[in-house]
């Protein structure tokens, strides 16, 4: 279906085919009229299918005729969990605004830089994109308000409101006004989600895509049983063997980040790392290099496991296993997406063969296993 009939505004309708996006998604296509409508949407889609514009250009529709805010009063709040996803989201509010005559201004906060510089640019904007810790010093400190917002999104809402995160959104959520518009958007669920969603979200449109059962697989999934002392030598045979031009290598701790990286560059490969204990400066560095093409290897942890989009990224490795079987699925969604193909590659030990049966149960899908010997 086009995005015409979807009750976009012709400017809107113009980046859209700028940017070549000529077919709205399922996602799109149902979430869009009804925030729109402002319903309160909860919007669960697989990893890459669209989420982000689901909501953008529907919220930008929304705002373009709002009347303007008391200083440092911000009509809509896009919670996101990390500071690169709050980056990437304000960077597509940014593609969109440029077709409007009258700009909505949109403006990323989260930790790790300097406050200073976040809180003269809240000044007179409409939409606050933030990770949640850095926004409650912000509210601390007077810099914004959030008694006015008409709109609050959670993407991933399921790791926001996940533990590490609810506290903090909980409070956030206590100095919204009760009349609002509430959207959740994730591609996996939890039982705590479920629960939640009945409490803050009113009388919601439930929008779920489910996968076809017959659709080609995008992202093609493998996994090769090997020890952990050849983890290393196997991962750079592959890196080779397969002529990967662009790989995404998770591990599952920051220190295991640094020693594969480590080793890859002692083998002269281009690789650096991305991980909670590296500076924002290094971290913005290491994505940005990354997204535009100029760094063939990043070897992450699980920080960029969620929301990240990464142009066609052909292969991601999974050096280690997640613990989560859902950090397992937003890992390989880092490929194959917006119809583009990519393979997953598991690099699985002895001891990690009984964890691996229960990610691919909780996944629903089986991936073949090959006994590396068989191959290198
Ligand atoms: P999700 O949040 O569902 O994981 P994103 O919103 O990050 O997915 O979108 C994934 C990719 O698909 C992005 O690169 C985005 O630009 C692209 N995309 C989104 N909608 C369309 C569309 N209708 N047509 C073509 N590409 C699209
Ligand atoms: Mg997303």
């Amino acid at each position: 279906m086009s995005f015409t009939s979807l009750g976009l505004s012709p400017d809107l309708l113009k980046v859209l085919s700028d940017q070549h996006f000529t077919l709205a998604t399922p996602i799109q296509q149902a979430a869009i009229p009804a925030i729109l409508n402002k319903k309160d949407v909860f919007g669960i889609a697989k990893t890459g299918s669209g989420k982000t514009v689901s909501y953008v250009l529907p919220l930008l529709m929304n705002l373009k005729e709002a009347p303007k805010l008391k200083n440092r009063h911000v009509n809509a709040l896009v919670l996101v969990p990390t500071r690169e996803l709050a980056e990437q989201v304000k960077d597509v509010f940014k593609i969109f605004n440029k077709g409007l005559n009258v700009p909505v201004k949109a403006v990323a906060v989260y930790g790790g830089v300097s406050i200073n510089p976040q809180m003269t640019a809240l000044q007179g904007t409409n939409i606050v994109i933030a990770t949640p810790g850095r926004l409650l010093e912000l509210v601390a400190s007077n810099a914004v308000s959030l008694s006015d917002i008409e709109t609050l999104v959670l993407d991933e809402a399921d790791k926001m409101l996940n533990l590490g995160f609810k506290e903090e959104v909980d409070k956030i959520i206590s100095l919204l006004p009760q009349k609002r518009q509430n959207i959740f958007f994730s591609a996996t669920l939890n039982a705590d989600i479920q629960l939640i969603h009945q409490v803050i979200l009113h009388d919601p449109l439930v929008i779920k895509i489910e996968e076809q059962e017959d659709s080609i697989e995008q992202i093609q999934q493998v996994a090769y049983i090997v020890s952990n002392e050849n983890k290393g030598p196997f991962l750079r045979k592959l890196i080779c063997s397969r002529e990967m031009q662009q790989v995404l290598i998770f591990t599952s701790s920051v220190h295991a980040a640094d020693a594969v990286v480590n080793k890859l560059r002692k083998n002269n490969f281009d690789a650096k790392a991305i991980h909670s204990k590296k500076s924002q400066g290094a971290r913005t560095e290491a994505l940005y290099l990354f997204k535009s093409g100029k760094l063939k290897i990043l070897v992450a942890t699980d920080l960029i496991g969620r929301g990240i989009d990464i142009d066609r990224l052909p292969f991601v490795i999974n050096y280690e296993l997640p613990r989560s079987p859902k950090d397992y699925v937003h890992r390989i969604g880092r490929t194959g997406r917006a119809e583009q193909i990519g393979e997953a590659i598991s690099l699985v030990s002895p001891d990690e063969l009984d964890h691996f049966e229960v990610i691919q149960k909780k996944m629903g899908k089986k991936v073949d296993l090959i006994y590396s010997e068989n191959v290198v």
